[in-house]
Parts: structure tokens; C-alpha cells; sequence
């Protein structure tokens, strides 16, 4: 898995500005920042310092620390930590922020904060573009371009919380991308929040449309962050329909290893399912639903659908939704709706794309 996905990382990336001359510092650990500054003849205790100041204080470039001598810095000023810059920002009448971030090579992904009382989440990327084509989804239209590497992930918690000068405390992985199709990234990238950034690991949430054996070795990493399900159908024809994924992927063995999953980390599985009028919205459907998760320690997330416009699917009516959510609750499934934030800046589920709105 491994191989194969740092793999698809060169092969799709298209360079079009100039390459940084070594790799970025933000991502290495405080052990990793401190052999760092020891191979350039710095004492080591420099190594908390550029540590704190990557973190915690949020430095861009090296040339900012100013804890470090003017003379060493002009030296050490070319070695990138790894930071995007904000392309375009928009902002929802919800307080939801919508970022367009450049990364180094000039591809652009999109990253959301999402602010209330007593949460910042931040909805990351973990690919620019996704592989998966959804059929309801915008991200999914546009195509896969490349796997991000792990500080192009940790970038964007620290952008928004720069941007909202408040502690991130959430982050879900729904962002562009499929995170199972850059797993090891992904993995670095959870670590390092948690370690370095300080976010703990159940606040974080990694969404997946289910890629086969990865949800059984991303458990066998033993995490506490809640994986997310995309289900979105209640039986394997309809859901070949929307996720042309699914054809390869059958539901049954999609829920054994959901279940292992339950069974290796001792957490519940949340599962996904975008509400489409007329297609995936029936009181029958609901049925169906709560019989495939019967026994099944789980949480259902309806998403009623946010428009785009390479799709015409309707949103259900409140009457309809409120249906759904009554015949699951009936059938003890455990439910809730998630009305997606920042619809008036495109920035709520599935209508990131990077196009400038
Ligand atoms: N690739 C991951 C992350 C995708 S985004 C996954 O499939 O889970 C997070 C969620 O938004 C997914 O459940 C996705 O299916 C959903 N989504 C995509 N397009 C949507 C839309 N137009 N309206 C509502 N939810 C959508």
C-alpha cells in the first residue's frame, strides 16, 4: 500500500513553479527538528525552539524566527517549513470560512473553517482532486490530480487557525480526496496533529467511501480518531449507482470490515448518507437502511444534499427528512442530521472543487 501510494504521488504531481531544494520541516517531530538543526552545526536546543515556532507560533519561513541569529538565518533562509498561501478566501453569512490554498507547486485545494461556540473544526483535503467520482459530488467531477504530502495537510489546521487566531480543536477529514487512497500520509499527518499541533485524537474524524482492506489496516493503527462511512445507499445496487467504486467493493464486505474495525479499536463507526430526493429518501429505504446495520454499533449521519451543478439532484423536503430520521429512530438506529455550514460560499460538503467562486 505504501509504495503504491507514494507512487501515485509522483507520478500525478505537476510541477509548475519552482521545487523547494530539500524537503519541509513541518511535519518532523521535535526529535526529528532537533538532529535537524544539530547537521547544521546548531546547538540542540534549537530544536525546541524551531519546534515551538513551527507549531505553536505559526512561523512561515525560517527567516521569521527571531530567537535565531540574523547570521544563521540568512544561512538556513531557502529551507522550506512547508507553508501554502491563502489564494482566495470566502466567507459564509455563517461565520464558515471557505480557503483556497496554493501549495508549492501551485496546485490548489480547498480547506474549511468552521467556527461555533465551543469548536473550531477544520475540514481538510487529503488529495487535490479525488479518484472516486461520485456522482453527486463536486470534487469528484474535476478528477484526481495528486496525494498531499503530510505537512500540505498539517498546513491547513494551522492556516485556519492563524486565519481565525483560535485553537483549532476539530478536524475531519472531508475535504477534497479520498484519505484511504493516501493512507500513510494521512497517517503521518494525524500523528503529527495530535503530537505536535496538540488536537486530540477523538476530535478528529477521517471519512472515507471505504477502499477494500484499508479500513482493516487503517484499525491496526490502533487510533482513537472515528472513522467515518460513506454509505449513502441501502443496498448494493443503488449504491453501485451513486459511487462507481462500489462495484468492486460489495456492501457485505464493506460492513465485515467495518465491524473488525469496531472490534480492533473498540469505536464505533459513524456512517454517512447524503440524502437525495427521490432516489435514497423513502420511508422504505429508511427500512432497508436499519436492517443492514442491525446489530451494528453505529451512528448514522444523514446529510441532506448541498447542490452542485454538475448534478440534478434534489434535496428532500423537511417532511421527508424528518421521515427518514423517525423510521430509523424507530428501528433503533442511532441518528442525527448534519446540516451542512457554509452552503453561501460553496463550502459545505461536497461542493469543494478549487474553483474560485
Ligand atoms: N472521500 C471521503 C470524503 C468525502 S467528503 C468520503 O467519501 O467519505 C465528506 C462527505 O461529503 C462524504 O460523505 C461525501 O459523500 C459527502 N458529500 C459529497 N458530495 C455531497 C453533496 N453534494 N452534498 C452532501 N454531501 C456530499
Amino acid at each position: 500500500m505504501g509504495s503504491q501510494d507514494k507512487n501515485k504521488f509522483n507520478q500525478n504531481t505537476t510541477a509548475t513553479l519552482e521545487q523547494p531544494k530539500s524537503a519541509p520541516l513541518l511535519g518532523l517531530s521535535l526529535e526529528e527538528l532537533t538532529s535537524w538543526v544539530v547537521a547544521q552545526d546548531q546547538p540542540s536546543y534549537r530544536g525546541k525552539q524551531l519546534y515551538d515556532w513551527i507549531y505553536h507560533k505559526g512561523a512561515r519561513s525560517l527567516n521569521e524566527i527571531s530567537v535565531f541569529s540574523k547570521q544563521w538565518r540568512a544561512t538556513v533562509a531557502d529551507f522550506p517549513i512547508g507553508r501554502s498561501t491563502i489564494d482566495l478566501r470566502s466567507q459564509a453569512s455563517d461565520g464558515t470560512v471557505k480557503y483556497l490554498l496554493k501549495l508549492a507547486d501551485g496546485q490548489i485545494i480547498e480547506t474549511v473553517g468552521i467556527p461555533t461556540d465551543k469548536r473550531l473544526t477544520v475540514c481538510v483535503s487529503s488529495q487535490v482532486g479525488c479518484a472516486m467520482a461520485c456522482d453527486f459530488c463536486a470534487t469528484g467531477k474535476g478528477g484526481f490530480l495528486r496525494n498531499l504530502a503530510p505537512h500540505e495537510i498539517i498546513d491547513q489546521v494551522l492556516t485556519v487557525q492563524a486565519d481565525f487566531q483560535r485553537r483549532v480543536s476539530h478536524i475531519v477529514f472531508m475535504g477534497m480526496g479520498e484519505p484511504l487512497l493516501n493512507t500513510d500520509n494521512v497517517l503521518k499527518a494525524l500523528k503529527s496533529l495530535n503530537q505536535d499541533v496538540g488536537i486530540g485524537q477523538r476530535c478528529m474524524t477521517v471519512s472515507t467511501v471505504g477502499i477494500r482492506d484499508r479500513i482493516r489496516k487503517f484499525a491496526q493503527h490502533q487510533l482513537q480518531v472515528t472513522l467515518a462511512v460513506s454509505l449513502h445507499a441501502s443496498n448494493q445496487a443503488l449504491r453501485e449507482q451513486l459511487i462507481p467504486s462500489a462495484n468492486n467493493y460489495p456492501l457485505k464486505d464493506l460492513l465485515t470490515e467495518c465491524r473488525e474495525y469496531v472490534e480492533i479499536t473498540g469505536r464505533r463507526v459513524s456512517f454517512e448518507y447524503v440524502l437525495l430526493a427521490g432516489v435514497n429518501d423513502s420511508p422504505e429505504q429508511a427500512v432497508e437502511l436499519a436492517q443492514l446495520l442491525r446489530g451494528f454499533q453505529c451512528h448514522v449521519n444523514l446529510i441532506p444534499y448541498n447542490p452542485i451543478a454538475e448534478a440534478d439532484y434534489k434535496r428532500p423536503s423537511p417532511n421527508a427528512i424528518h421521515a427518514f430520521v423517525s423510521t430509523l429512530t424507530q428501528h433503533q438506529v442511532a441518528v442525527s442530521v448534519r446540516y451542512s455550514r457554509g452552503l453561501d460560499a460553496n463550502a459545505a460538503c461536497g461542493q469543494l472543487r478549487s474553483a474560485r467562486v
